[in-house]
């Protein structure tokens, strides 16, 4: 059976779900998204992913058509209608079709909702551990867009895919614009040093995932020390362990960083730990 996608409030089969080519959505990235995981039946962590969307709109100025409460129930009536218990939600707003010119003033926002499934890497990867590099491009400077907004302007963290890609890795580490670490293309970062859980703070210049913030609590209640502390590479290099997170990648650990390798060359104990306590998490 065909997915269907939410448009504004109507329900489309994939083939026919469609926008306007004036959408300043397609002509500038102008707009916002969010990327939810469904396990079995529930929305993971919703409120708090639609109470992020709400502020990156409200940091670009773009008011959403309708309220939270409205966008959590058309969320899970669009998973309901899609017949998924476990699957990624791609929450995407757009400023809307528009003039071929940069203002917004005409455009008419469009809330879309697509229910499929995603696999980020390879199952076997989770299983020896990811290589990434450092890519040459920042991620943005705090006084452009703020990383803080997750908005449909991506292309430096896809640059820095793409740098990552032809060097033969699958991520690449995002440094800030003073050279410390701030996260991946797609994921927050952590590292483990001396029993310590440490990962940079949001003012490090990283979106505050989702899936970072729960593994911070993951880490409080297994009595791992936790810490929101500038990092390095330096700090990644001579790590004993490292790993990302994020709603599509979910827990996944790093064990070579350009060209060094993290800790034993395999995933850590206390990765393999909190990897397994999120999926238990998550599923119950
Ligand atoms: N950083 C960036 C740049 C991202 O795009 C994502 C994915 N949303 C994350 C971090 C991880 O955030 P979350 O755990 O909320 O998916």
């Amino acid at each position: 059976m065909s997915n269907l996608i939410y448009i504004n409030g109507k329900l489309f089969p994939k083939e026919e779900a469609k926008v306007s080519v004036y959408d300043h959505g397609l002509l500038y990235g102008d707009g916002v998204f969010e990327g939810i995981r469904v396990y079995s039946g529930k929305v993971f962590r919703h409120e708090q992913h639609i109470e992020r969307l709400y502020e990156s709109a409200k940091a670009i100025a773009l008011e959403i058509p309708m309220s939270p409460a409205e966008m959590i129930k058309a969320v899970e009536d669009t998973v309901k209608a899609n017949n998924r218990t476990d699957g990624y939600i791609r929450l995407v707003i757009t400023r809307g079709p528009g003039s071929l010119g940069l203002d917004p003033r005409k455009c008419q926002p469009q809330v879309i909702i697509i229910v499929d499934g995603i696999s980020l890497y390879p199952p076997e990867l989770y299983e020896s551990g990811l290589k990434i590099i450092t890519s040459s491009l920042i991620r943005n400077h705090p006084n452009t867009l703020s990383p803080r907004i997750k908005s449909l302007n991506y292309l430096n963290n896809i640059m820095a895919k793409i740098e990552a890609i032809r060097a033969g890795c699958l991520e690449a580490l995002m440094l800030n614009h003073k050279g410390e670490v701030a996260e991946c293309t797609g994921d927050n970062i952590f590292i483990l040093k001396k029993g310590v859980l440490k990962t940079p703070p949001p003012d490090a210049g990283i979106l505050e995932g989702v899936t970072r913030n729960v593994v911070l609590e993951l880490a409080q209640q297994a009595k791992i020390p936790t810490q929101e502390c500038t990092l390095t590479r330096h700090d990644l290099y001579v790590a004993d362990e490292c790993f990302l997170t994020g709603t599509a990648a979910e827990v996944i650990a790093v064990t070579d960083i350009d060209g060094r390798t993290i800790g034993t060359g395999k995933p850590g104990p206390i990765t393999q730990e909190l990897r397994r306590r999120f999926m238990e998490y998550a599923r119950s």
